[in-house]
């Protein structure tokens, strides 16, 4: 009976992980979906070869790469979320901060900058140079979705 009783406890205990795993998942997407929106590069494309299916299409803030994100917000391919403040240095997840760059930039930014103390000038220049090209590329998220 005890050996039962410890199953339905670890059938329990995975099934609240498995819940904590989806609900950090959506506002992970819904955050994603919030970039696309207020992302002018970014636009509703037909995805090659499946007729009726659509990807939100648009480009890394650093390298103008081509990126695509699915409707529902998962990131495809080489599509990763960019904080233009990094995360450590008190750079949150309001949408502003935020944009998608791909896995080679976001990780090359990493190495380079992110571990360089605040105020730092290639860190602040970075910051810098990010925030207004995400400006630059600014759009109003109620108006495009
Ligand atoms: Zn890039």
């Amino acid at each position: 009976m005890a050996a039962k009783r410890r199953d339905r406890q670890r059938a329990a205990e995975l099934g609240a992980q498995e819940t904590a795993r989806k609900a950090e998942e959506l506002p992970r997407r819904a955050r994603v979906l919030g970039i696309v929106a207020s992302d002018k590069t970014f636009a509703k494309r037909p995805l090659g070869g499946s007729a009726g299916a659509f990807v939100w299409a648009g480009k890394c803030i650093h390298c103008n790469a081509q990126l695509s994100v699915a409707l529902d917000g998962t990131l495809l391919g080489v599509a990763t979320v960019e904080h233009i403040v990094p995360r450590h240095h008190g750079g949150g997840d309001s949408v502003e901060n935020l944009a998608l760059a791909c896995a080679r930039c976001n990780g090359g930014k990493g190495i380079r900058h992110d571990g360089k103390p605040r105020g730092d000038a290639k860190l602040e220049a970075m910051i810098a140079l990010l925030q207004k090209r995400r400006a630059e590329r600014w759009r109003d998220p109620a108006g495009s979705v």
